[in-house]
């Protein structure tokens, strides 16, 4: 059976159990600050679990692209190392939302495996909670009793809480939990250790392949457990461990999900997958590393340094890295990877075929910058390696930290560059310095918060803000949150006009009122699901009932540069064309930011007609068309594009100004009519990363207020040049002036330079067979300095020509000596121009015909004739 009739066969009998079959999440989390990527199955239905909203179905089933490089599931890693472990990986699922409980899930997972999928149920193992003193929970005997009827009692195991209680993070959901686990040996390997003693005990093949998750719980911040409202089933697969098993393999970078990407970075490399233990783990961490990269990017997240962006970069570098150093893969060579990830994957997860060369674009811009990285970080070892041979033929824990954190040298790249040296690396200290800035970050963000304390339990937000700006609202809950150096509490409504921060739109500030008591609110925020109004201060009264108010002001200049956004997106793929696609936004009362994939610089002409476009539309006075609540499929008959790595719900809210020029997905809030947005002015267009361009703008009063403030500067100039008309002339015409006189006054100086010349050589005085001449001159620039000396030794024989001078208020000194002096009378410019220098304190040197020095002190100028003669007199008598 190949991987797509697996995966197939897996959502098939749950629709045939009367599951509702649901899209993939996103890889990447957005709303959700306990989270960056999703790390299971569940994660897109956590809200159902905790009650903050109603589930749209009991049963649902789905394959999820999850991503465990951070947080509480971190597999990063041993992924390469071991052969089942991945970044990125197919979770299947099957779920009930206070339908079903345990007996059917366990049922339907064993039959499903033994029956549909055919696997021997003589290499099944079952795990089952044995309880927990400490949080009070017993035995899962239902749990047993259940399996009891379908297998042999010998393979059914007890396990602690680490194995058999799943949590999603340090809170939330959680319950106990029962395995399934497969023996993938060979029958000779089973018969000398019998499969039980080897279950959850890291063994490549004997592995667990599904967890059913029983949710009851909720996991608060203060550790202890609370009943959730109703019973869940969370079940989560491993889709590429359950490939292995069917198709019998023993790891699985040997299933058909992975053997077209091994194969093909293997022939890159000219070496053969499974020859060689280092280049077989090379081969698997980069085929393993492309599929988080690409997805992670094709879902939105591009590489970056911070956050989440930061770990998608570490990703790619340790992939590249791999490449590097066992490989020797010197160019970029991740890119060329996607294609065939994306084939393979076109028919569940299209999202990467269709951006194929943007994603592609992005990996490889980020490849070769890494790669001068490295590049730089290999030059810095190299120019402090006497350094490290002179002290113990170490590398210092400083020094091994640096090329850590500023050129992405894992501490084993730098043991084995230096063992290629001949020198340790003192582990240890590096270590420290780790510790170090781990602490460092820890205290920036530590923050903490207390549970919810819930007034209304069983209350959900009502969001009344697309029609009003103010509502009648009580508090259902809320918690404090603390960090550094500062608190601030987390209110929830039972209706709310207050938008909450998305769709790069900022959130809503305003105020609820009660009685004489007004507390503002700071920001608000969303939570998966649930509005959070910011404020810094709790009210007096929690229970009252508040009038909340939106600063309808500040709404009002945000929902203009909103739709201004919308309208400026339709423009931007009218004259770019249909490639442009939305990378990110920012919606705020003062600008409108966006970026677009696109792959050139928009010309000025282009931003002319764009900006011309957008204006036409304001003037036009389109009526905002407003929808809500309609069916995913109609918006997008309708034309309304929907954005990668953007949930979207079953029914969805569509904005469009006039049906044939803007229809967009967005719940963000708009103008009635164009015309409000006043004015539309693109301020500045550049680019902020590889294929993305960014354009900010600004509408109504702010795009009047920059046209003045242009407009002001403009008339500044024609004040200054006093003229009213063709300003851009008059500038030409002084800038040629300009050019003009300067050319005039070097031709002056070079005259001047030409008969001081002829006056020094006049002075020159004999001093035995030698021409001497000494002066402090005139000269404004070091240039000039050096002409006349270099003219003087043409016009003067057996010269000694010393000249001090003040350039721009710094003392200096040129020396110069006619050759048949050096080489006849030993004389030597450079030293001479260095003892001259004390005069001015200051230091300098050269040839031995000619030398210059500069000082500190122009006090000292003057005595340097004086001192040269000296000098000179001294030396030819020597
Ligand atoms: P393990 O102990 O093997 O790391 P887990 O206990 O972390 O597994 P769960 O959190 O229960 O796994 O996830 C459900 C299923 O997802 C597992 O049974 C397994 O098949 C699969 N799985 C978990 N982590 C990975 C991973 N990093 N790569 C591939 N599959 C995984
Ligand atoms: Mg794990």
């Amino acid at each position: 059976m190949n991987s797509a009739e697996i995966r197939q066969k897996f959502l098939d009998f749950f629709v045939s159990k009367q599951h509702q079959v649901v899209p993939s999440a996103p890889i990447v989390v957005k709303d959700d600050p306990t989270l960056m990527f999703t790390n299971a199955g569940m994660n897109q239905f956590k809200d159902y679990f905790l009650g903050n909203k109603p589930a749209p179905y009991k049963r649902a089933a789905d394959t999820q692209k999850c991503l465990r490089v951070s947080g509480k599931h971190n597999d990063l890693e041993e992924v390469g190392y071991d052969t089942y472990h991945h970044t990125m990986f197919e979770m299947l699922g099957n779920w009930s939302f206070g339908d079903y409980f345990k007996k059917d899930a366990l049922e339907w997972a064993w039959e499903l495996l033994t029956e549909v999928y055919q696997l021997p149920k003589d290499r099944l193992y079952v795990s089952v909670f044995e309880g927990d003193a400490k949080e009070n929970l017993g035995k899962d005997e239902e749990a047993y009793a259940i399996w009891k009827t379908m297998i042999a009692e010998d393979r059914i195991l007890f396990g602690s809480k680490k194995d058999n209680f799943w949590e999603m993070g340090d809170t939330g959901p959680c319950g106990p939990c029962s395995e399934i686990h497969i023996d993938l040996r060979t029958p000779e390997e089973i018969a000398q250790v019998p499969g039980r003693d080897l279950v959850n005990n890291d063994h490549p093949q004997v592995v667990e392949i599904w967890n059913n998750v029983f949710m009851e719980f909720n996991r608060l911040a203060d550790g202890s457990l609370v009943k959730l409202p109703a019973q869940h089933v969370d079940t989560g697969m491993g889709f590429e461990r359950l490939c292995m098993a069917i198709q019998g393999k023993r790891s699985n970078y040997d299933t058909d999900v992975f053997q077209p990407l091994i194969q093909f970075v293997a022939k890159e490399a000219g070496v053969t997958y499974g020859d060689e233990e280092k280049t077989d783990i090379a081969i698997r961490v980069i085929s393993d590393h492309i599929r988080a990269i690409a997805f992670a990017i094709a879902d939105g997240q591009l590489p970056s340094n911070n956050k989440a962006g930061y770990v998608i970069r570490r990703i790619l570098r340790r992939a590249v890295r791999y490449g590097f150093t066992f490989l020797d893969f010197k160019k970029p060579f991740l890119f060329r990877l996607t294609e065939v990830l994306a084939d393979q994957l076109a028919h569940v997860f299209p999202e990467l075929k269709q951006q194929l060369s943007f994603v592609q674009r992005v990996i490889e811009e980020e490849e070769n910058a890494f790669l001068r990285t490295l590049e730089n970080g290999l030059k810095r070892l190299d120019a402090l390696e006497e350094r490290f041979k002179s002290s113990d033929n170490t590398i210092d824990g400083k020094t091994a930290f640096e090329l850590y954190d500023t050129f992405g040298f894992p501490l084993d790249l730098t043991a084995l560059i230096a063992r290629e040296k001949g020198l340790k690396v003192d582990e240890a200290g590096f270590e420290v310095e780790m510790e170090q800035q781990k602490n460092r970050s820890r205290n920036a963000s530590a923050s903490e918060q207390t549970d919810w304390v819930v007034l209304q339990p069983d209350v959900s937000t009502e969001f009344i803000g697309y029609d009003t700006e103010t509502a009648d609202s009580h508090i259902v809950r809320y918690r404090q949150v603390k960090t550094k150096n500062k608190s601030e509490y987390h209110l929830v409504l039972d209706k709310t006009p207050f938008y909450a921060e998305s769709g790069g739109q900022v959130g809503d500030t305003g105020f609820l009122i009660s009685g004489t008591e007004q507390v503002e609110v700071l920001d608000t925020k969303k939570e998966n699901d649930l509005i959070l109004h910011i404020t810094a201060k709790l009210p007096q009264q929690v229970e009252a009932s508040f009038r909340s108010e939106v600063n309808a002001e500040r709404r009002n200049l945000i929902r203009k540069n909103h739709s201004a956004t919308h309208l400026l997106h339709a423009a931007l793929r009218k004259v770019l064309g249909d490639h442009v696609q939305q990378r990110g936004s920012l919606v705020n009362e003062k600008v409108l930011r966006f970026d677009f994939s696109h792959f050139a610089k928009v010309e000025e002409a282009q931003l002319r007609e764009i900006e011309h476009i957008v204006n036409e539309r304001i003037r036009q006075g389109i009526a905002l068309e407003e929808q809500r609540n309609v069916p995913i499929t109609e918006a997008k008959n309708m034309g309304a594009m929907a954005l990668f790595g953007e949930k979207y719900g079953e029914f969805v809210r569509v904005i469009a100004f006039d049906r044939e020029h803007s229809v967009e997905l967005c719940g963000g809030i708009h103008v009635l009519n164009t015309g409000h947005i006043g004015y539309f002015k693109i301020v500045s267009e550049s680019s902020v990363a590889a294929g993305v361009r960014r354009i900010e703008a600004v509408t109504a009063v702010s795009a009047e207020e920059f046209v003045q403030q242009q407009l002001n500067e403009l008339n500044a100039v024609r004040e200054v040049l006093s003229t009213q008309n063709n300003v851009s002339g008059a500038v030409q015409k002084l800038q040629e002036e300009n050019k003009a006189l300067q050319k005039q006054l070097e031709q002056f100086e070079l005259k001047q330079l030409s008969s001081l010349k002829n006056t020094l050589a006049t002075k020159a005085q004999t001093l035995g067979e030698v021409n001497f001449i000494a002066e402090v001159v005139e000269v404004s620039t070091a240039d000039y300095l050096k002409k006349l000396a270099f003219d003087l030794r043409q016009a003067v024989e057996n010269l000694v020509l010393v000249l001090a001078a003040e350039i721009d208020g710094k003392p200096q000194i040129a020396v110069m000596l006619s050759d048949n002096l050096v080489s006849d009378r030993q004389l030597n410019a450079s030293q001479l121009v260095r003892e001259l220098a004390k005069e001015i304190k200051g230091g300098g040197g050269g040839q031995p015909f000619y030398a210059t020095a500069g000082g500190k002190d122009a006090s000292g100028l003057q005595a340097v004739p004086a001192k040269a003669q000296e000098l000179i007199k001294k030396s030819l008598n020597n």
